[in-house]
C-alpha cells in the first residue's frame, strides 16, 4: 500500500468516510509515520520533543489553501525534506466535502464537536466523522510519552467572504483562565495579528481540544477561499513557515511581545436566527470586520429589529441562511491588548 503514503491526500479523498486499517512506514531519519484512518496521519520522531501538535484542515471542504499547506508539509515529511522534532497529527477532517467542492455535505462540521455530533437522533455521516475525529484527538494527546508536555492544535480555515482584516484567529473560551502571550506571538509569526476572544463555550473543533485536553487551540482564518491551484501561496507563506518551524525545530524563537502589534476583539453579540423570516440589513457581500454604530439595525428576525449595541461594533461570519436557532451573525468590539490577563 505504498501509494497510501505517496499521495496521502488523494488516497484520503478516495476513501472519504474512512477505512479501518492502519498503515505505517519508518523513514530513514527515524520518523515513524502511521495512518490511523483516511485523513488522519501521525508523524512521530524516535526521540520526540515535548510538544504534541495537531494541524487540521478541511473541516470545511472548499477551504483549499489550508489543504494545500497540509498536503505540502506532509509530502515533504514523507520525502524527508521536512524534519519532525515533535509528535504531530495531521487531520484532513471532511474529505467528502473536498470531493464535492463544498463547505460541507449535510452539516457544518464546525458545529458538531464536544458531543454535538450525537445530540438527538443525529446520525449524519459528518456527525459520525466528527465523533471519530474526537476519538483520534483523545488518542493522540493521551498516548503521548510521560512528562511535562505542551499541547497545540491549529485548525486552519479560509473565509467565504472578503474581510477588512484578512487573517484572524478565534481564541476559544478559556473559562476564565489567562490567555497565552506566547501563542499571540506564534499567531503573529503566522501573519495573524487579529484575535477574537470567544466569551462562551462553542461546538467548534478548536474549543474541543482547548477544553477537553487543555491544548493551546485556535481556529485560524488565513484569507479568502479560492479554488485549488488558484491560491496565492505567498499570502500563506508566513503561516506555513511558522508551522514548519514548530514541527521541525525543538523550540523556534518568537519575536518579543509588543502589545501594540495585536488587535484583540471580544464578542459583543451572538445573533441567532430565531424565525423563518430572517434578514440581514446589509448587502450579502459585506466584508467581515465592517463596523456599525450603536443603534444601527443589523438584522430583522421575525418582527424584531436587532441593533448594534456599541459604536464601532464589527460584524463577522454573517450568514442569514443558517438553520433556525443557529448563529447568523457575530459582532465584536476592540479591547485593549493591555486589558488581557496574559501568562
Ligand atoms: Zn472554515
Amino acid at each position: 500500500m505504498n501509494n497510501v503514503f505517496d499521495d496521502f491526500l488523494n488516497w484520503t479523498c478516495q476513501n472519504p468516510w474512512g477505512v479501518e486499517q492502519q498503515f505505517s512506514r519508518q523513514l530513514s531519519n527515524d520518523t515513524q509515520l502511521t495512518i490511523w484512518d483516511s485523513g488522519i496521519l501521525l508523524a512521530e520522531p524516535e526521540q520526540a520533543g515535548n510538544k504534541d501538535i495537531i494541524i487540521s484542515c478541511a473541516v470545511h471542504g472548499n477551504e483549499t489553501a489550508p489543504i494545500e499547506i497540509c498536503r505540502d508539509i506532509i509530502q515533504d515529511i514523507i520525502a524527508e525534506q521536512q524534519p519532525v522534532k515533535h509528535r504531530t497529527l495531521f487531520i484532513i477532517a471532511n474529505p467528502a466535502s473536498i470531493n464535492a467542492d463544498r463547505r460541507f455535505i449535510d452539516e457544518n462540521m464546525n458545529r458538531l464537536f464536544s458531543g454535538a455530533h450525537s445530540k438527538g437522533d443525529n446520525t449524519s455521516p459528518e456527525g459520525q466523522r466528527a465523533a471519530k475525529i474526537e476519538s483520534y484527538v483523545e488518542r493522540f494527546y493521551t498516548q503521548a510519552p510521560a512528562g511535562k508536555r505542551q499541547r497545540f492544535h491549529y485548525d486552519l480555515h479560509t473565509a467565504i467572504r472578503d474581510s477588512k482584516r484578512e487573517k484572524f484567529a478565534v481564541y476559544p473560551y478559556t473559562h476564565g483562565k489567562p490567555h497565552s502571550q506566547e501563542q499571540l506571538q506564534f499567531l503573529l509569526a503566522c501573519g495573524v495579528d487579529t484575535v477574537l476572544l470567544n466569551q462562551a463555550p462553542t461546538t467548534t473543533f478548536s474549543y474541543f481540544s482547548a477544553h477537553q485536553f487543555d491544548a493551546h487551540a485556535f481556529t485560524v482564518e488565513l484569507g479568502k477561499v479560492r479554488p485549488f491551484g488558484e491560491n496565492r501561496r505567498e499570502d500563506f507563506a508566513a503561516a506555513e513557515k511558522a508551522l514548519r518551524e514548530l514541527i521541525g525545530q525543538a523550540d523556534p524563537t518568537l519575536a518579543p511581545f509588543k502589545p501594540e502589534q495585536h488587535q484583540i476583539f471580544a464578542e459583543a453579540q451572538t445573533i441567532n436566527r430565531e424565525h423563518q423570516d430572517f434578514e440581514l440589513n446589509f448587502a450579502d457581500q459585506t466584508a467581515n470586520f465592517t463596523a456599525f454604530n450603536k443603534g444601527d439595525v443589523l438584522a430583522f428576525d421575525g418582527g424584531n429589529e436587532v441593533r448594534a449595541l456599541h459604536d464601532n461594533e464589527h460584524i463577522i461570519f454573517p450568514n442569514a441562511r443558517v438553520a433556525l436557532g443557529h448563529r447568523a451573525l457575530l459582532t465584536v468590539v476592540r479591547v485593549p491588548t493591555e486589558s488581557l490577563e496574559l501568562i
